[in-house]
């Protein structure tokens, strides 16, 4: 059972529950998959059981085409909330971390072919790889969150928050409309410009905020 923890190795007391997502929130991610600017966020759910520790290493699965990384800024919520103004979003997150949106880019492509939903390639077992908790106090400005990626070595991914097309407040807000966000549940905020294929024995670095690391291998 997945357990929230931080980068202290410090257990959070908190269940795991769902995990909201949102698509194509940078501009430049949307145009390298060829896709519009949406005018609302896309949200989707991936379950709890597709969360699995990124730190331990994860599996991928092997016969469904590519899989693609998405690296997120990801929010822990700690407290029930709905319709939620944005000037008090950050009222309801206690930590950050980076998560991997795991897609099946093969198995997507043919659901959007047929206008289909999306959770196939997207909430399989294991398609959330996330990273232990970092608070949110602990940020050096949490208006603008960077995050990086590097695959065996080299760069593929960087952007920063203030990127986004919906900021984190205005997300959570929108988000906090539709479901009611819970303690434990995650928020992924959507991934920058250069997602690509991975591969069994690659060897992931991410960067948060410019100062914490988290490393992976793919199994
Ligand atoms: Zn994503």
């Amino acid at each position: 059972m997945f357990q929230h923890q931080t980068q202290q190795n410090q257990t959070i007391d908190l269940p795991l529950g769902k995990v909201v997502c949102v698509g194509r929130n940078y501009a430049e991610h949307a145009k390298e998959l060829g896709n519009e600017i949406p005018d609302a966020p896309i949200l989707f759910i991936k379950p709890a059981t597709s969360v699995v520790s990124l730190e331990s290493g994860f599996t991928i699965p092997q016969d469904q085409g590519s899989v693609h990384h998405e690296a997120e800024i990801a929010l822990l919520i700690n407290k029930e909330v709905n319709n939620i103004s944005a000037s008090d979003a950050w009222d309801y997150v206690s930590h950050v971390t980076v998560a991997l949106d795991l897609t099946l880019r093969d198995v997507q492509a043919k659901l959007k072919e047929k206008s289909h939903p999306w959770e196939i390639a997207k909430g399989f077992d294991g398609a959330c790889p996330l990273g232990k908790w970092v608070a949110v106090s602990e940020l050096s400005n949490k208006e603008c969150i960077a995050i990086e990626l590097y695959k065996n070595g080299e760069q593929k991914q960087k952007g920063d928050s203030t990127q986004m097309i919906t900021s984190i407040p205005d997300l959570i807000a929108y988000i906090s409309t539709i479901f009611t966000l819970q303690p434990g549940d995650v928020i992924l905020t959507g991934t920058p410009a250069g997602v690509g294929p991975l591969r069994s024995g690659d060897e992931l670095k991410a960067v948060l905020d410019n100062q914490f690391s988290f490393h992976a291998n793919v199994m």
